[in-house]
């Protein structure tokens, strides 16, 4: 027996539409060098149709790619709202990425038109030349366009383009919900980057979870600030969620640094923020120095790498910040987990499940895996691969196939750790970061952790290193805090008290910052490439 209820489908449209018709009066922030601009859900649902208008003038149609080279601005959520709404599929390119990589993803999605911030020209400029497919560009903002004419495709300006269109634009009445509405591309396991490709569906089920009190609970009374960025895994589904919740945006543009970061919260009082770990440490950092108030922040969810629990206290501590640990893949749409403690847990206890990745959102289903594919119980002790299926997980990359990365219709993350009964991941490391020393695993996240616990560490990264003894050991990249002087051998005594001895390293660097990826990760590869080199200065300690 079928069900009565209609068939409707989950959009991006129907995201677009409720949250500028019902919650027109909510308002998107951009931060500017001299204080916010602001514009109405109302407003931007008319220049949204206008930019559906203009895109289509330009010959945008069926499921063509419409690429993004953009901050996080009221321009960028326009286009996240038209380009889906309209039938297109939003390709977010990642402004940070290496420009062979921008060239290989542009091509492979076959980017029509890319929408790009003035102040971002000269970036585009180097690859647009080998950008194949792509026929116009648009330009926001003011800026010299000159760079871009040596590609010799037309180009246009935003607000002269949106002038010329009208406040209604004739959506598609009917959208497949299966349909992509959007894409990204991740580094994946091997060779060259590999796109994801969300349906209308999963940015709207994800949505709906975000929302959801267990997840961040974001409602109408919420000013959610994504310092994520937009082009990095869908600022972590924050805008769509916010729209759908009637909630506000606070953008903050292209003022990433700790001093507008604090002016913004300050002046706009968001209620909601996320961050990868790095931006808050910074932002602790210059809160220690120079004060600022940042209280009305209710919840800070925090991710893409581990979240250092010493950092998560010091929040909490001096700041009255609540900074949740959540984990997600851009397969993942992001958001799989996210550490609250279950009800009840209070004090070290909580504390349990705070430095947890998270208990699975509803959604999605994980289980741990070990040698030979077999699936361990998840028992909070047996160590594996994790493993993930559900509504907004990828099934396959776009156009690529990866197989390595897919098992029996679950899709392997590449991560390593355990799970608990009751829905609680604990991450050791990622499968390529592990550290096997002798026959033994040694997490790096857990040596890290407990180094940025000392006073005078802001940061720590820690890589396997080759060793003839033992394979591989530990090698400890520490940056100090300015004027902290602290020999190698105190930190590995402060760690004596908290890690087993035989996972003390040898090795320490003094470092005067953690090389980062395109996304603020540890760039791992990168420490291992300079220790081979002989460019760390290592100390070896007996
Ligand atoms: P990339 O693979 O290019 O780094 P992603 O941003 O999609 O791109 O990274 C996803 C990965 O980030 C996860 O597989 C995991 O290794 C890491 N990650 C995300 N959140 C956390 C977290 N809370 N703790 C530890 N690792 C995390």
């Amino acid at each position: 027996m079928y069900s009565t209820m209609m068939d409707f489908p989950l959009t991006v449209g129907g995201i677009m539409r409720y949250g500028t018709t019902v919650y027109g009066d909510s308002e998107v922030v951009t931060a500017t060098e001299g204080g916010s601009r602001r514009i109405s859900y109302a407003e931007l649902g008319r220049r949204v149709s206008r930019l559906a208008g203009a895109l289509r003038r330009l010959g945008i149609d069926s499921d063509q790619r419409v690429a993004t080279f953009q901050w996080n601005n009221a321009e960028h959520l326009e286009a996240y709202l038209a380009v889906p709404s309209m039938g297109a599929v939003l390709h977010t390119l990642n402004i940070r990425l290496f420009p062979d990589q921008l060239i290989y993803i542009a091509n492979h999605a076959e980017d029509q038109v890319v929408i790009v911030d003035a102040s971002l020209i000269p970036l585009l400029a180097r690859v647009l030349p080998e950008m194949r497919t792509v026929r116009h560009v648009i330009v926001v903002g003011e800026g010299d366009v000159e760079p871009l004419r040596a590609a010799g495709r037309p180009i246009h300006a935003y607000e002269e383009l949106l002038a010329a269109e009208s406040d209604s634009f004739a959506w598609p009445d009917v959208i497949d919900e299966r349909a992509a509405a959007a894409m990204c591309y991740t580094s994946g396991t091997t060779g060259n980057p590999k796109g994801v490709a969300y349906s209308h569906r999963t940015a709207y089920l994800h949505s709906m979870a975000v929302c959801m009190a267990g997840v961040m609970g974001i409602g109408p009374g919420d000013r959610v600030l994504p310092i994520v960025p937009m082009f990095h895994a869908n600022a972590w589904g924050l805008p769509y969620a916010a729209m759908l919740a009637g909630a506000c945006l606070v953008l903050p543009d292209r003022y990433l640094q700790a001093e507008p970061i604090v002016r913004l919260i300050e002046a706009e009082r968001p209620t909601v923020a996320g961050a990868v770990p790095t931006i808050w440490n910074d932002l602790l950092l210059h809160l220690d120095e120079h004060g600022g108030d940042i209280s009305s922040l209710r919840l800070v969810p925090c991710g893409g790498s581990a979240v250092p629990e010493s950092m998560m206290r010091t929040f909490w501590e001096r700041h009255g910040v609540r900074i949740v640990q959540a984990w997600g893949m851009t397969e993942t749409s992001p958001v799989g987990s996210m550490a609250h403690p279950p009800p009840g847990a209070a004090g070290e206890e909580e504390w349990h499940y705070r430095v947890t990745q998270g208990r699975l959102v509803p959604g999605v289903e994980a289980r741990v895996v070990g040698d030979g594919d077999q699936v361990l119980p998840s028992d909070g002790k047996a160590v594996g691969e994790l493993e993930v299926r559900g509504a907004w997980i990828t099934g396959s990359y776009y156009g690529d196939d990866d197989p390595g990365k897919f098992h029996d219709g679950w899709l392997r993350t590449g991560d390593v750790g355990i799970l608990d009964p009751a829905g609680f991941v604990t991450l050791t490391d990622r499968a390529k970061d592990v550290i096997k020393s002798g026959g033994e695993w040694i997490s790096s996240v857990e040596l890290e952790n407990a180094l940025m616990a000392h006073p005078d560490v802001i940061e720590a990264a820690v890589v396997g290193v080759p060793d003839e003894r033992w394979q591989e050991r530990p090698l400890a990249s520490v940056v100090l805090r300015p004027g902290a002087e602290v020999e190698p051998e105190q930190l590995r005594a402060f760690l004596a008290d908290r890690v087993a001895r035989w996972q003390l390293p040898e090795r320490w660097a003094f470092i005067t910052e953690v090389p980062r990826t395109s996304v603020g990760k540890f760039d791992k590869k990168l420490l291992r490439k300079r220790f081979a080199e002989g460019e760390l200065g290592v100390v070896r300690l007996d």
